[in-house]
């Protein structure tokens, strides 16, 4: 019997005082550590009885609450891996991930438990339960009916503690399995990197299905015996009033920009505030010149990603400059390499960011000839971000290898939006672009060719998308070409289509 390396046995070893806040919902639903652990030994229990054995995955889309986190530790505690999922997928989209990932158990809102019951049945997945954000549904009654007392599944260090899908630019979605290794060895190069203690409490407004909301805000602050403030969603003026009684933030870019559109955003207001994370997508440089003068705080830039965990940060003390994401975490290698080749480039000049380290997640579930092209011989990770690391060590990223769009700290796949639109009967073909836009940092826009003869608007194609994309992948903006751009290789040439549509959001 060796020692277990189930990140829930740290997490129990490093928590609050007992009757310390582990989640502060301000309502019926708020979690002190002891109910915390209390309430996740009840689901595990629930969980067990439903049939999930270790080594099992459990499917989850579903509303944030707090007893989202209960269940993501219930699912380590009984060993099994938690498979998040964006509440936004429809249930086309659903079918895949679950088809794929072959949960033992499916949970959903108790809006769509029948729907989702049908197609669970016709993939061969019977256990699916409901729950919901007031401790409603199907699940949260097994809860209840259960006792607290569980004991914990031991873990190796490079069992599988989740399953995040990312879509690949070619092809269909990735799993990415990350280990009980991968999320404590991050979180607690977080808890030291930010100075996180029992004494913080931060505001946690991002979404649960995520790596930004679910590992680095939850696992970093539970590492710390930390407090959560916990919103259900961003209300720019709720974050603002917490401001009040935080000592923390963790946001996407999108959070800053709207909070800075509030005039109660001021010195005072943030005057009990320590500390400001972005990251999951570009923070402008101005975004972070009018913090600093609004508020007197220069927020801390940092650079992950699902597969690695978090990779790089501005540091604590020291300089925090806009524009980079700062130095590699403790533990974590960081090179910039040829795209192609792999080979170094010279100091200083652009190429592929490559990773390596315990941060780094086991591969893409199912897919091993996909997760050995994106290793190096040597066993550094292939980003497929670009970027330069400078004379002082700060690295910045200048542009993503593979077109992906990030609108609101949401990834989108551009091909994966241009199947859907190729699908429609006028079109020919299609590309579509991330596009500037104050407020979502990217918005989709998609550029289309008709076929020969034939006519449709902008709002056809908006229509003809409606139910078959999540609302965030679909396009903000439809335009019409005659034919797309493209290279001497065949390839469109989308930084083309960006440059001249680089103002349609102002
Ligand atoms: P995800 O797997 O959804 O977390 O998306 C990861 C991708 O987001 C990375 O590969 C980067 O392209 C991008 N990203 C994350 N953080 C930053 C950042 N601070 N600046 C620029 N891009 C970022």
């Amino acid at each position: 019997m060796g020692t277990s390396s189930n990140l829930f046995n740290l997490i129990a070893a490093r928590a609050g005082r007992p009757g310390q806040m582990a989640l502060d919902t301000g309502d019926a639903t708020a979690l002190t550590y002891a109910g915390l652990f209390e309430r996740s030994g009840r689901a595990a229990n629930a969980l067990v009885r439903l049939g999930v054995r270790p080594g099992d995955r459990v499917a989850a889309q579903v509303d944030k609450s707090a007893d989202v986190i209960v269940l993501a530790l219930a699912c380590l505690r009984a060993g099994a891996a938690l498979l998040p999922l964006n509440v936004a997928y429809t249930l086309a989209e659903l079918e895949y991930f679950l088809g794929d990932a072959e949960p033992a158990l499916t949970v959903c809102r108790p809006a769509t438990l029948g729907p989702v019951r049908d197609l669970a049945r016709r993939l061969g997945l019977l256990a699916v339960e409901s729950l919901g954000a007031d401790r409603d549904g199907t699940f949260a009654e097994r809860v209840a009916a259960e006792d607290g007392a569980f004991a914990t599944v031991p873990r190796a260090a490079d069992d599988l503690a989740a399953i995040l899908y990312t879509s690949g630019t070619t092809g269909r979605s990735k799993g990415a399995m990350l280990t009980h290794e991968n999320l404590a060895s991050n979180a607690l190069a977080l808890v030291d990197c930010w100075r996180f203690t029992g004494s913080d409490r931060l505001i946690h407004a991002l979404p649960v299905f995520h790596t930004h909301g679910l590992f680095v805000a939850v696992n970093t602050a539970l590492l710390a015996g930390a407090t959560m403030i916990w919103h259900n969603r961003f209300d720019p003026d709720a974050v603002l009033a917490a401001m009040a009684d935080a000592t923390a933030l963790m946001g996407v870019p999108t959070f800053y920009t709207r909070l800075l559109d509030r005039p109660g955003l001021t010195r005072e207001a943030a005057a009990g505030m320590r500390l400001f994370v972005s990251g999951s997508a570009p923070l402008l440089a101005e975004t972070h010149d009018a913090w600093r003068a609004r508020t007197g705080h220069a927020i801390l830039e940092r650079y992950g990603m699902t597969e690695t965990n978090m990779i790089t940060s501005n540091p604590y003390d020291g300089e925090r400059r806009a524009g980079t994401v700062g130095f590699p975490l403790p533990g974590v290698s960081v090179r910039i390499a040829e795209p192609e080749s792999g080979a170094p480039v010279p100091d200083g000049e652009i190429g592929v960011i490559e990773v390596k380290g315990p941060n780094v997640f086991k591969g893409y579930w199912r897919m091993p000839e996909k997760t050995a092209q994106e290793f190096r011989p040597d066993g550094f990770f292939i980003t497929g971000d670009l970027g330069r690391i400078d004379a002082d060590g700060y690295v910045h990223i200048v542009g993503r290898a593979k077109d992906l769009v990030i609108s609101g700290g949401f990834n989108v796949y551009p091909k994966e939006v241009e199947a859907e639109i190729d699908a429609i009967e006028a079109v020919l073909e299609s590309a579509v672009i991330g596009l500037p836009h104050a407020d979502f940092g990217e918005a989709v826009a998609a550029v289309v060719v008709l076929r020969e003869g034939e006519t449709a608007s902008e709002a056809h194609v908006l229509a003809a998308l409606e139910g078959k994309l999540a609302k965030f992948k679909q396009p903000k903006r439809v335009f019409f070409v005659e034919s797309l751009p493209r290279n001497t290789m065949g390839k469109v040439q989308k930084a083309l289509l960006r440059e001249s549509h680089k103002d349609t959001f102002g």
